[in-house]
């Protein structure tokens, strides 16, 4: 299937600037809701709030939860790769230098992007300086939340490597509810952990965003590199979130997929979470948000300091 590709698929109307991205991202939108191949997901949307975190809380229709039972059901002949060929009605525009940005096509929150390699790597293979150069070509063009799910373990759906990109959660403009934590990110170059979280993480400042896709792109990689670095984690990767700004990234290392049956992927611990029933809305009010996100990363390590230099 898609390992197997090795030709370059065909290049999709590119996007000259990072300009072009929301006007494009509207337009995309428009045609592809008009169409039905673009196809939002309902949910009832309620705030949780944990140590000054609104966590927002997506609870889903029981009408979808029969849609997807009939979908599971389905038999399936072979393995589909819906980023190897993406349906032309859903792509946004091909970034440079090796990118495609595409619709989600199952989407929770409006205006949701994905950025896929144009060639076929796996999801689980560590982020390169092309992949952080796409990205920081599609964050000047929205000052939004970008985030990745690195395997099946932290959240992934699909082989394919793919970024996501959302515009600002909220609430106020934050880019997520966690910014209430961490609304005052470390100088660039340094490593630090958030007191107030109870679940192993690393977290740095970017300095200041420079609208350039090259310098800012090599920041995010320099960023990546020294979280991966602060865990132990430059040659083997264990499955991970990661979460970005214009201003911070944050890195997760996952234990597990999910607990209480409740699945959990980057936009946790970005403070929005997503349940499928009102049971599980309210077993998540039982543990708090904070607990149920500890419950699905590895044991916290003691740390002597809790802000180091890298
Ligand atoms: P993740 O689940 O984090 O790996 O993200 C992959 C996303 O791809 C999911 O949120 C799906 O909604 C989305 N998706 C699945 N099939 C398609 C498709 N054919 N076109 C666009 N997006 C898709």
């Amino acid at each position: 299937m898609c390992a197997a590709m090795s030709t370059p698929p065909a290049p999709h109307r590119p996007l000259p600037q990072p300009e072009d991205l929301w006007p494009r991202t509207l337009e995309t939108t428009r045609n592809a809701l008009a169409t039905g191949a673009l196809q939002p997901i309902a949910t009832e949307c309620q705030t949780l709030e944990e140590r000054e975190v609104p966590f927002q809380v997506r609870v889903l229709g029981r009408a979808h939860l029969k849609d997807d039972r009939a979908k599971r059901e389905k038999p399936r002949a072979a393995p589909f790769n819906p980023f190897e060929n993406p349906d032309p009605v859903m792509v946004v525009g091909d970034v440079p230098p090796a990118h495609t940005c595409m619709l989600n096509k199952f989407n929770v929150v409006e205006h949701h992007l994905l950025l896929v390699t144009r060639i076929f790597e796996e999801q689980e293979s560590p982020l390169t300086a092309a992949d952080f150069e796409a990205l920081a070509f599609c964050m000047s063009g929205l000052d939004g939340l970008a985030f990745y799910n690195s395997g099946e373990m932290a959240g992934a759906s699909q082989r394919h490597k793919h970024l996501q990109l959302i515009p600002p959660l909220g609430p106020q403009g934050l880019r997520a509810p966690m910014e209430t934590l961490l609304s005052a990110p470390p100088a660039r170059g340094h490593v630090t952990t958030v007191p107030a979280l109870n679940f192993l993480h690393v977290l740095t400042g970017l300095g200041p965003w420079e609208s350039s896709a090259g310098r800012d792109g090599a920041r995010l990689f320099e960023a990546y590199q020294s979280l991966r670095a602060t865990l132990g984690m430059e040659h083997a990767l264990p499955p991970y979130n990661l979460l970005a700004t214009r201003d911070w990234m944050l890195l997760v290392p996952r234990s597990c997929a999910e607990t209480h049956g409740i699945n959990v992927n980057a936009m946790g611990f970005a403070g929005s979470l997503l349940v499928k029933t009102p049971e599980q809305f309210q077993k998540l009010q039982e543990l708090g948000p904070l607990e149920l996100l500890r419950q699905v990363t590895p044991p916290a390590r003691p740390t002597a300091s809790s802000e180091s230099e890298v």
